[in-house]
């Protein structure tokens, strides 16, 4: 990645785990809705991951290359200035100066993205840019959302959630925040990502010591406070 702003020299030791809450899930799991709300009412940052890796996936399009071939993938990823911000109100992305914050939720994309994310040099790159932004950001702790976040990214992070919800609520709940596209159609492309997406990490169960907050009989706020309940357990296990 060429882009100055998120650019870092510190080598991934460095990265403050501390700093992590750590939240997986599959898609439709209310995850990205849910970690930005709960970094708002603690006053912390936010980082998407899964937004990175559309972005490549976008970039790779952009440049009218394959996504399906790695050798296409790694060549684009090498020239990559994307620019992430942690504001949970502000969910810009970018590459270069070009905003890709709609662009990146495009069908084209989703399609496209899992190709993109099953190149181990990408993911590689991806997650030292990860544990950078969560280094040197001035937030008290991040909240970092995506699948690998609790067991590749941060598996040191104080608090590792994994949010699920049973699949057909998931497919609803997509259905749902694409309002005028075919029910049917968003839920066969969901769970065609999501078994694309677990060949190459599991997210579909909870490693060792992360807790499983399971919203499919939730509604969003009871989400919100379902993980909210265990990041102050936790915390406060810490404090002693
Ligand atoms: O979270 P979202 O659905 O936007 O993620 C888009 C894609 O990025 C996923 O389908 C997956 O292929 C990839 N991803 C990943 N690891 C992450 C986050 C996302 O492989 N930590």
């Amino acid at each position: 990645m060429t882009d100055t702003s998120n650019a870092s020299t510190a080598p991934a030791h460095v990265a403050d785990a501390t700093k992590f809450i750590a939240i997986d899930g599959p898609a439709g799991s209310g995850k990205s809705s849910v970690s930005k709300a709960v970094a708002r009412t603690l006053g912390f940052g936010y980082l998407d991951t899964g937004s990175a890796y559309r972005a490549l996936a976008w970039h790779v399009l952009d440049r009218g290359a394959d996504t399906s071939d790695p050798e296409a993938v790694r060549a684009a990823a090498s020239d990559f200035p994307v620019r992430l911000g942690l504001d949970p109100d502000d969910r810009t992305v970018r590459v270069g100066d070009t905003d890709i914050t709609e662009g990146i939720r495009d069908s084209r994309v989703s399609a496209a993205v899992s190709g993109v994310a099953r190149v181990p040099e990408v993911r590689a790159q991806v997650n030292e840019l990860f544990r950078a932004l969560v280094a040197e950001s001035a937030y008290p702790a991040v909240v970092v959302e995506g699948r690998d976040i609790t067991t590749v990214v941060a598996p040191d992070a104080p608090v590792r959630i994994l949010l699920t919800a049973a699949p057909e609520v998931r497919a609803a709940r997509r259905a749902g925040e694409l309002a005028g596209e075919n029910a049917a159609a968003v839920a066969a492309a969901l769970h065609k990502r999501d078994a694309s997406d677990s060949a190459v990490v599991d997210f579909l169960n909870a490693a060792d010591g992360v807790e499983v907050v399971d919203s499919t009989e939730l509604d969003f706020p009871q989400t919100i406070d379902a993980v909210l309940t265990v990041i102050e357990r936790i915390q406060g296990a810490h404090r002693g």
